[in-house]
């Protein structure tokens, strides 16, 4: 059906102060906005995700972290810092990172993007092969250039000094360049500075600076909505965090230990030193 305000021609024109002049149709703008959320490679998976359709319980920092995202998605593109989302996997945290990155696209037309890091790592990587027709650059401009790019999941890639110094770049220029991103890592920081499964551990020392000059953190635990029953409320939904919560305080941390003994002592000071370079590893 074409539109009834401007038949499809994608203007309209308007009386202003006594003049007739031509503007462009709401249409027009919602037909930017349907593009660049297509264009987003936001996963199948996470489509539906919206603030509206994100569920909480009573747990404090969760319902802070949702009360920053969705202050950050209003206040867009006038906030000084991006989002640092950090928890255990199925809290939600790529949900709201989602959330975020939709709304931004559909109501201020930015040029949204969502890579998970390790796909980013493996695209970057394909354009090194002679017979893959993309180069390097036509990856990485539009990482660069988004207005805002939602990074899923860092900490998870494998450690190399390339990819130390792959991420580096991209968050350096990203940060010089003014221009805001949204982390999700399931990498707590830890008071031990030598935790192999630490943040510090998992990205360096340098890119772990860079990390807190750029975002603001937002750390919370809760219930793993993977495991979700179909149609579980809020109640539902505490009871089941409080049973994780019981659970992993239970658990020795032997996968951890395993980790731990199998790597080189991280020396943080080691990286400063060393340009892109990962602590340790
Ligand atoms: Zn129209």
């Amino acid at each position: 059906m074409p539109c009834p305000l401007c038949d499809d021609t994608r203007w309209r024109v308007v009386e202003r102060e006594g003049r007739r002049q031509a503007v462009r149709c709401d249409c027009w703008r919602e037909a930017v906005a349907a593009r660049r959320l297509a264009e987003a490679r936001i996963p199948r998976r996470y489509q539906h995700c919206t603030l509206e359709s994100f569920v909480t319980y009573p747990n404090e920092k969760l319902q802070n972290a949702l009360a920053r995202a969705r202050r950050f998605a209003e206040a867009f593109p006038v906030v000084d810092k991006g989002l640092f989302l950090i928890g255990p996997p199925g809290v939600g945290k790529s949900h709201l990172a989602v959330a975020v990155l939709r709304q931004v696209i559909l109501t201020r037309g930015a040029r949204g993007l969502f890579y998970d890091v390790r796909e980013l790592l493996r695209l970057i990587r394909s354009t090194y092969d002679p017979s893959v027709r993309a180069s390097e650059s036509e990856v990485l401009r539009p990482v660069m250039d988004a207005d805002l790019l939602v990074l899923d999941d860092i900490g998870s890639e494998k450690s190399s000094e390339w990819v130390g110094e792959t991420l580096n770049l991209i968050v350096s220029t990203r940060y010089n360049d003014r221009r805001l991103t949204i982390f999700t890592s399931n990498y707590e920081e830890k008071e031990d500075a030598d935790d192999p499964d630490s943040l510090l551990a998992r990205v360096g020392f340098r890119m772990h600076s860079r990390l807190y000059e750029m975002c603001e953190f937002l750390e919370y635990d809760g219930a793993d909505y993977r495991h979700r029953p179909p149609n579980a409320g809020p109640e539902d939904l505490l009871a089941m965090w409080k049973v994780q919560q019981r659970r992993r305080v239970g658990l020795p941390r032997k996968a951890a230990t395993q980790v731990r003994a199998q790597l080189r002592k991280p020396d943080p000071r080691a990286d400063v030193a060393w340009p892109g370079g990962r602590a340790g590893t």
